[in-house]
């Protein structure tokens, strides 16, 4: 039998939405496993960054680049794995997160963390340390690593995200369907 592909699966600033589509495949994750080990994902368990193995034939980004966090993480999976896809809206374009960028950094700071009603700061304490750090503006994974496959949606189709998946490892081309690949 052929070595299986090791492929993983992270989020970065994003909601977790587009890893429900994951979580959706139903039986087509059967099609994947035939084909592929699922080293890491954060659905399946949680991984730290030095847990990443050195090697991956694939990864699926979600989320954007919203912190320095962000884009050591990016950064690290783009260099062990062979190909990156860029996996829905906000990894694609910014999306959600991305509309931060209407907004001055340190202004989304100070709403965040002592002008918000549900935000108890009577101390007004900001923190600095031991936390990720917001970059100037939200950016999609492209502007800041290689990608070699962006799935656009919000979240993308469970099927389109399989088959297209299943089609790489494969080694066959992937296409994607010229229509709304949003899952609702
Ligand atoms: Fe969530 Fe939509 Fe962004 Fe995916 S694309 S992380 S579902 S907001």
């Amino acid at each position: 039998m052929a070595e299986k592909a090791q492929i993983g699966t992270m989020w970065l600033g994003g909601c977790s939405g587009c890893h429900l589509s994951i979580v959706d495949f139903h039986e087509q994750i059967l099609d994947l496993l035939e084909l592929a080990e699922i080293k890491f994902s954060p659905v399946l368990m949680d991984i730290k960054y030095d847990e990443i193995p050195e090697k991956l034939d694939v990864v699926i980004i979600e989320g954007g680049i919203v912190n320095d966090e962000n884009r050591e993480f990016a950064e690290l999976l783009r260099e062990r794995a062979d190909f990156v896809i860029s996996y829905g809206t906000c990894a694609a374009y910014g999306g959600i997160p991305g509309l931060r960028n209407l907004w001055p950094k340190e202004e989304v700071i100070e709403e965040a963390y002592i002008n918000s009603i549900s935000t108890p700061n009577p101390d007004k304490v900001i923190p600095s340390e031991d936390v990720p750090h917001l970059e100037d503006r939200v950016r999609p994974l492209s502007d800041v690593i290689d990608v070699d496959l962006v799935v656009p949606g919000c979240p993308p189709k469970s099927d389109v995200v399989a088959e297209a998946v299943i089609a790489l490892l494969k080694g066959e081309e992937v296409e994607l369907p010229n229509t709304n690949l949003c899952e609702v």
